[in-house]
């Protein structure tokens, strides 16, 4: 007599960015039958999106196909679509094509997207940095704008084609400022024999008190310092209240400006909609301690798209690394569900926090230990 061997158990992980990738790793070698589907073909390491958007970096230096990096695990495939939903009675994930994919556990680690605070109409005026084809627009954006201030007669149309204005002074704007900066005050002078890149503005607007505002008062300080030093107007207290194709408005007063680059807030992907589950004012999916969705025991929500307390109360920082162990943890879960110790509640640990400013200076805050200064000698 023969038996059927059981059906291995079906894991659906809906993005491969940090998170989801990382609970497809921890999987290996568990049995179970692994769909991992992303929109994108590629995996994108987000943190070095604007070297490429300055054109520092190559965009193949920060993406990797997904499907070559798990092409020795024949357990999992991996499909290109987007999700636009999910049936959570019948268990499947729906593919915007009308096709389904079904499911015994899910994972969903569909991250983040661009909050323009109820101005969507802003964007095509002020894109935002997020995918590889932001990076690649916004880097033609800036290339395009020296380009043209070079054979621009009029001074006033000059001066608005050699001003960057940057929405947001968190580490993403930081760094974007710092680097536009050093772009316009070191890299490009030789290259240009009717404008003289020097005179480039480069404006950091911020609606909060100071830059850097998730860093503690004297490294914010710091960067501020450093990133005037390299020739960054810092306006801070001010509200962009208007974005136009000609500049922005910011506390009152009007800036003519071509290129405006939106670093100023995040929602989350449509995951909440979809489960029709409680989330906060980002969207952020409230996930339980064993970071399943309330109600659904078999969904997992991890990474930019949920919102839970750390060990400190305080919301876990939607960071990479705190996706990633997001991301072990729920592998770790799904392993213990199939034979095996259930890991205690998920706990957040937090390595440190750290922004560049420029090519040389850094800022890293470790909690007790804080660090500030050159790359190369940090102290
Ligand atoms: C410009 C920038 C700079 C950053 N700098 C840092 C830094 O210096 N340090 C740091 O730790 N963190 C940084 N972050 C944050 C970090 O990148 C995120 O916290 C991290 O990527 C979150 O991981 P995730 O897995 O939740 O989401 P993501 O990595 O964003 O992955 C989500 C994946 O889901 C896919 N997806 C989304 N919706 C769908 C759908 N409907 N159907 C199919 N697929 C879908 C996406 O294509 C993507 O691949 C930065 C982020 C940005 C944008």
């Amino acid at each position: 007599m023969t038996t059927t061997p059981a059906k291995p158990h079906r894991v659906v992980i809906v993005g491969a960015g940090f998170g989801g990738l990382e609970t497809a790793f921890g999987l290996k070698g568990a049995a179970v039958e692994i769909t991992l589907i992303d929109r994108r073909n590629h995996h994108l390491f987000q943190p070095l999106l604007y070297q490429v958007a300055t054109a520092s970096l190559a965009t193949s230096e920060i993406a990797w196909p997904i499907r070559h990096l798990l092409r020795d695990r024949k357990e999992v495939t991996t499909l290109f679509a987007s999700v636009n939903g999910v049936d959570t009675n019948e268990k499947r994930v729906l593919l915007e094509d009308g096709d389904t994919v079904p499911y015994d556990t899910l994972v969903l680690a569909t991250g983040a997207r661009h909050a323009y605070f109820g101005h969507d109409e802003w964007e095509p005026f002020a894109p935002g940095l997020k995918t590889l084809e932001d990076a690649t627009t916004l880097r033609r954006r800036i290339l395009v704008a020296f380009e043209r201030a070079e054979r621009e007669s009029d001074p006033e149309r000059r001066a608005a084609l050699l001003t960057f204005v940057i929405i947001g002074a968190g580490p993403t704007g930081v760094e974007l400022a710092g680097t536009i900066a050093e772009l316009a005050q070191e890299t490009l002078p030789p290259d240009f024999r009717n404008i003289d890149t020097h005179k480039a503005r480069v404006v950091l607007i911020e609606a909060g008190p100071r830059v850097l505002a998730g860093f503690a008062d004297d490294l914010s300080a710091y960067a501020q310092r450093s990133l005037e030093a390299i020739g960054v107007e810092v306006m801070l207290g001010q509200p962009v209240t208007e974005c136009t194709a000609d500049g922005v408005t910011y506390g009152g007063k009007r800036l003519d400006a071509r290129t405006i680059i939106w670093a100023a807030g995040v929602r989350a992907s449509r995951a909440a909609e979809w489960l029709g589950a409680p989330a906060d004012r980002a969207h952020r999916l409230q996930v339980k301690p064993d970071l399943t969705v309330p109600g659904y025991p078999e969904i997992f929500a991890i990474g930019d798209t949920v919102t839970i307390a750390g060990p400190d109360g305080n919301p876990v920082p939607g960071i990479a690394p705190a996706a990633k162990q997001e991301g072990r943890y729920v592998a770790q879960v799904i392993r213990a569900r199939l034979g095996g110790s259930m890991p205690g509640p998920f706990r957040y640990k937090h390595a440190g926090s750290l922004a560049q400013i420029g090519k040389r200076k850094a800022i890293i805050d470790f909690g007790k230990i804080k660090l500030r200064g050159m790359m190369p000698t940090i102290r």
